[in-house]
């Protein structure tokens, strides 16, 4: 059959559940008012139901001139003073030096779809958490890769064991190993892995890499947000213990960081000890970014840059941001003690801006969330569970919900 399409896209239609829930509950909205529970969206919003825009960002933007808005970045690789500003926010607090290379990217979906394409070939396997963002998938199919899990949890820990078993089994089939980890404060759980978790990690990695290539993405997305603050990043020294045939890509983002989800600013933050390969994949990143997205948003890259080398303006966005990591620390208090007492099962949450109630039948899992629509309680379905973003919903509309939602099921 004739189409103008081409046979790979024809047929390619964007289903994103999360906006198509967020779309359902603002009509619910318009009806019932305050009465619905909108936990669909995974941006920030404080107690009055305001977007947050941190004000300590977006009051530094007004200082940016014209020009800056409007001209195009300095390098396709991204801005020199923005790649320096990535390297101190993840590793300046570091004794160590990170032997990397930086290249800018439209957010932190741009890092890790560059880094896929670039990876892997069609018909290859990336491996994903069981409990992951939803988009890694839609990418993956975009390069044309096949997805298969790793089983995140067992006994309330991260399962170490199946880690372990599913990347030795795509090892031993095609060579090579891609896996994504989403940490700290994953979406759609809220765990964040323990650092004798890593290490346990680091090693099994080590071992792998002595079959072939290993290639680890970390998914830094809401690393800002943890409750350990900066502290956290000390976690980066780690990949030094990485071998030569281990390869690390960062992909770090601003959406969260500085609340500038539209901005479309992030990066991909490359670690390895083996320089050539370092080279290559930097220059194979810079001809993908050229090719589909150009260069960064010009205007974003200095506002980042603007923040992270001004000790003073840092200051006041780490206080502000810190207010919001505190707001979120008290939603999931309410959350995980109203389920806990209540009996309703959640993923194992440490932070973060969701947690995710474990339902791992499909139909069971549909039929709730219709349920809970009705009750105008909107949520997401992700793999095994309904997504509740606290990051949206103010505490008092937490309060009781754990119960209005076992009484449904
Ligand atoms: N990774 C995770 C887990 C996310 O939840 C998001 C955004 O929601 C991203 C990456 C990427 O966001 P962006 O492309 O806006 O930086």
């Amino acid at each position: 059959m004739n189409t103008f399409l081409n046979e790979k896209s024809n047929g390619k239609k964007m289903v994103d559940k999360v906006f198509k829930a967020a779309v359902a509950a603002n009509i619910a909205k318009e009806k019932h008012g305050d009465k619905v529970v909108n936990a669909t969206l995974g941006t920030l919003f404080d107690e009055n139901g305001n977007f947050v825009a941190l004000k300590s960002v977006w009051g530094p933007y007004e200082t940016i001139k014209d020009v800056q808005k409007a001209k195009y970045a300095a390098s396709i690789q991204g801005n020199p003073g923005f790649r320096d500003a990535v390297y101190n926010w993840l590793f300046g607090g570091l004794e160590e030096k990170i032997e990397c290379e930086i290249i800018a990217t439209p957010g932190g979906a741009g890092a890790i779809s560059s880094t896929l394409k670039n990876i892997l070939s069609p018909g290859q396997t990336v491996l994903k958490p069981s409990q992951g963002w939803g988009p890694y998938k839609t990418m993956a199919v975009e390069c044309g890769l096949t997805l298969t899990d790793y089983n995140m949890f067992k006994d309330g820990e991260f399962d170490l064991v199946d880690f372990k078993n599913s990347l030795n089994t795509v090892m031993d089939n095609q060579g090579k190993v891609l896996v994504i980890i989403n940490d700290p404060c994953h979406n759609p759980t809220g765990y964040s892995l323990r650092p004798d978790e890593w290490d346990d990690i680091i090693v099994i990695l080590n071992n792998l890499s002595k079959k072939g290539p290993v290639i680890l993405l970390n998914d830094v997305a809401y690393i800002d947000y943890t409750v350990q603050g900066d502290s956290w990043k000390n976690h980066f020294a780690k990949y030094n213990k990485l071998e030569k045939n281990v390869m690390t890509i960062i992909a770090f983002s601003c959406s969260k960081t500085l609340t500038a989800y539209g901005a479309r600013v992030g990066a991909q933050i490359v670690i390895s000890k083996d320089k050539v390969q370092l080279e290559t994949f930097k220059d194979a990143a810079i001809y993908s970014a050229r090719s589909i997205w150009s260069t960064v948003n010009n205007s974003a890259m200095e506002l980042f840059s603007l923040i992270a080398h001004d000790s003073y303006l840092l200051s006041i966005y780490k206080k502000e941001k810190q207010k919001y990591i505190n707001l979120l620390e008290e939603r999931a208090q309410i959350m995980i003690s109203e389920a806990k007492e209540v009996g309703l099962e959640l993923y194992p949450f440490v932070e973060g801006f969701f947690v995710t109630i474990k339902v791992p039948d499909n139909k069971e899992k549909e039929a709730l969330n219709l349920k809970l629509q009705k009750a105008n309680i909107f949520t997401v379905e992700v793999d095994g569970g309904l997504r509740i973003a606290i990051c949206s919903v103010p505490k008092r509309k937490l309060q009781g919900l754990s119960k209005r939602i076992l009484d449904l099921m």
